[in-house]
């Protein structure tokens, strides 16, 4: 069953489009942390963003530059957050990949929930050891 962006991409449902082209699309959120908060969208449906296809991975750059510097100019926002909830136990709630594009501004009272837990001696470069062994 095509995921509520795929409805929306292919015009079943309503969105306030920024772009489309052959890869990518951006909508505006219908429930933003703030006016102007915007998700890139493949159109290839895929859960992860490691699972799309190579040309759509290899045009995500460009296309996130390009919808931070619209949400920053069309806001006057100074900042963004760029976050990927990549994965149900991170908080992903629409099971098709996608960037979020969040305007932030100076002691906006905005919070996005992170938890830094620093690591105990000795732990820092094991961690890296294990995440270096897995890079593929
Ligand atoms: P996730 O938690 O999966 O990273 O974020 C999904 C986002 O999609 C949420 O911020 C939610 O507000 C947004 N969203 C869910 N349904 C719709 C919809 O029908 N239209 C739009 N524009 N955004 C949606």
């Amino acid at each position: 069953m095509p995921s509520i962006f795929s409805k929306i991409i292919a015009g079943q449902i309503p969105g306030q489009f920024v772009f489309r082209d052959e890869l990518w699309v951006a909508i505006l959120d219908i429930r933003p942390v703030a006016p102007g908060h915007a998700l890139l969208i493949p159109l290839a449906e895929a859960q992860h963003l490691a699972e799309l296809p190579a040309p759509t991975l290899a045009a995500l750059g460009d296309r996130l530059a390009r919808l931070t510097a619209a949400v920053k100019a069309a806001t006057g926002a100074p900042a963004v957050n760029v976050v990927v909830n990549d994965g149900p136990a991170a908080g992903q709630e629409v099971p098709h990949a996608h960037v979020h594009v969040i305007p932030r501004f100076a002691d906006d009272g905005r919070r996005l929930a992170w938890t830094a837990t620093p690591y105990a001696d000795g732990e820092l470069a094991a961690w890296a050891t294990k995440v270096r062994a897995a890079w593929r």
